[in-house]
């Protein structure tokens, strides 16, 4: 930490805190190290409340992973707020600056999260700290929620969906450089394998080759993905798309493989039926192919719902919170979708409105020089504050 003889700001304190504590998501990897898992950020986070007074719930999500929940009751309070903030990180290979030491430059706070999102954290900690410490009149009540695993594949907001919160509306913290989300993609991943049968492959006509027959499967899905792409278009967000991210075969070169995969990057936009995605493209590759037979579709391990505004659900807080960052802020905010997926779909999915606000620019998030503008940090200290006080009495 550098920052010299001068006493550094209760923004920048409590990032550092955050930044320096790993948290980092294996991302369905092994866990090897001791930066992975959630535990310690939440050991932090369940003293940091404690230590401000208020009571702490720990919900384990699974093995060392626990979403972190506080509640604020406000003296008059007709309305409760869910902010939601996660503990983890994507992974630190390939960064070029030291991941969980929290440096300090030209206004700019250095490490892993500090973009995405313990920026947006360290704000929500502080707003919920000052209404907890004033408990202005008027203000609407804040469940806190800090949650495990928004990464990979969303379990902790999952849970929360279901968590009795009685929240009105849902504020998750993501970098969109102070503008308001109200709507953004879903997601849904699996693997196809196709199945071969091995040989020496000096004869490879006794065999099966499974990478020849994963070739057809490829080639057919770059075409359904061409398809997608033309599809009727979200007017914010654009079309669905699929990719291919990973393929993976074969054991050697003098053998006829037996076993090939590819894994499936599937985004949804609103209006589509998540839990269908994969269905479809398993009935498109059996209309062309014919016998499928040697093919296996195994269940999705993300299933990412998308984000939906609509008058009902999020629109009509849009305004109400649009005006109080604007208060807080100076700058009034845009309002806009992105492409990525955030804590906000799984719990939009379970009739909760919510929206999606914090520091910090997406493309600053998972980079190899990871940073956050500590300004903007601290300007959503007062817009998280203010979209509190404000909703109260919305
Ligand atoms: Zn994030």
């Amino acid at each position: 930490m550098t920052g010299g003889a001068y006493a550094l700001d209760a923004v920048t304190r409590l990032l550092a805190d955050l930044v320096s504590i790993p948290s980092v998501n294996p991302m369905g990897r092994p866990l090897e190290g001791d930066s992975y898992l959630e535990g310690r950020m939440s050991d932090y986070l369940s003293g940091w409340f404690h230590d401000l007074g208020v009571q702490v719930e720990r919900r384990t999500i699974a093995p060392g992973r626990d979403n972190v929940l506080a509640r604020y009751e406000a003296p008059d309070s007709r309305r409760t707020l869910l902010f939601d903030a996660h503990q983890d990180t994507v992974p630190v290979e390939g960064m070029i600056i030291n991941p969980f030491r929290p440096d300090v430059e030209g206004g700019r706070l250095y490490g892993r999260g500090s973009c995405d999102i313990k920026g947006g954290m360290a704000a929500m900690l502080l707003a919920f700290a000052r209404l907890v410490k004033e408990r202005p009149k008027g203000s609407a009540s804040v469940l806190m929620a800090c949650t495990v695993d928004e990464e990979f594949t969303h379990v902790g907001s999952s849970d929360l969906a279901r968590y009795p919160h009685g929240a009105a509306l849902a504020i998750v913290a993501e970098p969109t450089r102070l503008d308001l989300i109200d709507r953004h993609k879903g997601a849904v991943r699996w693997k196809i394998v196709a199945k071969g049968v091995a040989c020496h492959s000096s004869t490879p006509d006794r065999g099966r080759n499974a990478i020849y027959r994963m070739a057809e499967v490829v080639s057919l899905l770059a075409r359904y993905a061409d398809e997608l792409a033309r599809s009727t278009p979200d007017p914010v967000l654009g079309p669905p798309t699929l990719s291919i991210g990973r393929i993976e075969g074969g054991q050697s070169v003098n053998i006829v493989p037996d076993r090939c995969e590819v894994e499936i990057d599937r985004r949804v936009i609103p209006g589509e039926v998540l839990a269908e995605c994969p269905a479809r493209v398993t009935a498109y590759l059996s209309e062309r192919l014919g016998d499928i037979s040697d093919l296996e579709f195994e269940p999705p391990w993300v299933k990412m719902p998308s984000l939906s505004a609509s008058e009902e659900g999020s629109g009509r807080w849009l305004e109400p919170v649009r005006s109080a960052i604007e208060t807080a802020t100076g700058r009034r905010p845009e309002v806009g979708g992105v492409p990525f997926g955030t804590d906000a779909g799984p719990l939009g999915q379970s009739g909760l409105p919510a929206l999606v606000f914090g520091p910090g620019d997406i493309a600053q998030a998972h980079t190899e020089d990871e940073w956050v503008e500590l300004d903007q940090v601290r300007a959503a200290v007062d817009a998280y504050y203010q979209i509190a006080l404000d909703l109260g009495r919305a």
